[in-house]
C-alpha cells in the first residue's frame, strides 16, 4: 500500500499555513491530560519532545542508543540552511525551497520542503536561544557560508561540528523538561511496531534492550522521528 503523506490541500505555498490556521487547538488546561510518544531523539525528535513538553503535553521519548545525545544527527558537519538573507545576496524562502528540492533530486515532498524553507529562519533563532554556539563574524553577528554549490551564503555553522552542537542544544532543552517531569525518557528501547486504533497511532510496541522484555506503551498520539526512512522499513505498509 502506498504511503499517504496527508499533505493539506491548496496552493503549494499556502498548504501548511492554511492548515495551521484552521487546525483544532487544545485548551492550555487540557494539554497536561494528553500523552505524546516521540520515537527518536535526534534533531527532529529531541526538539519536538522539548517543545511539546514545554507547551504542557506529557511526552514519552524513545531511542535505541544509551543516550539521546548519540543520535545520528551528531554526525552532521557543514551547517544548517536558513533563508535569513543576512548577506543581502538575494536569498529568499522561494530560493531555499527551490535549491532544496533540486538538491533532493526532485524527489522530496514539495509542500513540506516549502514549509521547511518558511520556518528555517525561526529555527536558527530557536537554536541560538538554546545556546548553540554558531560561528560569528568579527562584529559578533551570526556568520554564513555558501554550502552545497548554492549561489547564496545561507548556511549557519559551528566549525565542522554543527550537528553535534545543535544536538547538544536540543538535548539540553530536552533535559530541562525531563527534570520538570514533563518528558519520560526511555533510552535503550527499540520500537518494533506502531499500535493503530481506528486508523490512529495510539501507542508503540518496544523492546527494552537491557532486559530484552517486550513492552507496550500507549499515548494519544505518536510522532515518528526515527531519522532516515530506512530505519522504519518494517512500517512501510502503513
Ligand atoms: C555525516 C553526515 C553529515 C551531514 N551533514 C549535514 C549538514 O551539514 N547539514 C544538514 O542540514 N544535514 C546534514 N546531514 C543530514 C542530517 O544530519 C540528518 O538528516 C538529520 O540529523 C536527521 O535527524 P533526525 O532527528 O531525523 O534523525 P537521527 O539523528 O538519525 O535520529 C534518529 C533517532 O531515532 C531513533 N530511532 C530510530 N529507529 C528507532 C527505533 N526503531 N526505536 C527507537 N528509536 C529509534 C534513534 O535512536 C535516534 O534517536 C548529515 C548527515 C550525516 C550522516
Amino acid at each position: 500500500m502506498a504511503l499517504n503523506s496527508r499533505i493539506p490541500e491548496g496552493p503549494l505555498k499556502d498548504k501548511w499555513t492554511t492548515y495551521k490556521d484552521k487546525i483544532n487547538l487544545v485548551n492550555p488546561a487540557n494539554k497536561r491530560l494528553i500523552d505524546v510518544i516521540i520515537v527518536g531523539t535526534g534533531l527532529a525528535g529531541g526538539s519536538a519532545a522539548a517543545t511539546l513538553a514545554e507547551l504542557g503535553y506529557n511526552v514519552k521519548s524513545f531511542c535505541f542508543q544509551d543516550s539521546p545525545r548519540r543520535a545520528h544527527s551528531i554526525a552532521a558537519q557543514g551547517g544548517i540552511n536558513a533563508a535569513k538573507n543576512y548577506q543581502g545576496d538575494g536569498d529568499s524562502t522561494y530560493r531555499l525551497f527551490y535549491d532544496t528540492v533540486k538538491g533532493g533530486d526532485y524527489r522530496s515532498r514539495e509542500a513540506n520542503v516549502y514549509r521547511l524553507a518558511e520556518v528555517s529562519t525561526n529555527i536558527i533563532d530557536q537554536c541560538v536561544a538554546q545556546g548553540v554556539p554558531f560561528a560569528r563574524d568579527y562584529g559578533g553577528l551570526l556568520d554564513n557560508r555558501s554550502f552545497g554549490g548554492v549561489l547564496v551564503s545561507r548556511t549557519f555553522y559551528a566549525k565542522g561540528q554543527t550537528g553535534q552542537q545543535l544536538l547538544l542544544g536540543a538535548y539540553s532543552a530536552m533535559n530541562r523538561q525531563i527534570g520538570r517531569g514533563k518528558i519520560k525518557m526511555y533510552s535503550r528501547h527499540e520500537m518494533l511496531d506502531v499500535v493503530i486504533v481506528d486508523g490512529k497511532a495510539r501507542g508503540i510496541i518496544a523492546r527494552n534492550l537491557v532486559t530484552g522484555e517486550i513492552e507496550r506503551h500507549s499515548a494519544h498520539a505518536v510522532v515518528l522521528a526515527t531519522g532516515g526512512y530506512g530505519n522504519a522499513f518494517y512500517l512501510s505498509t502503513y
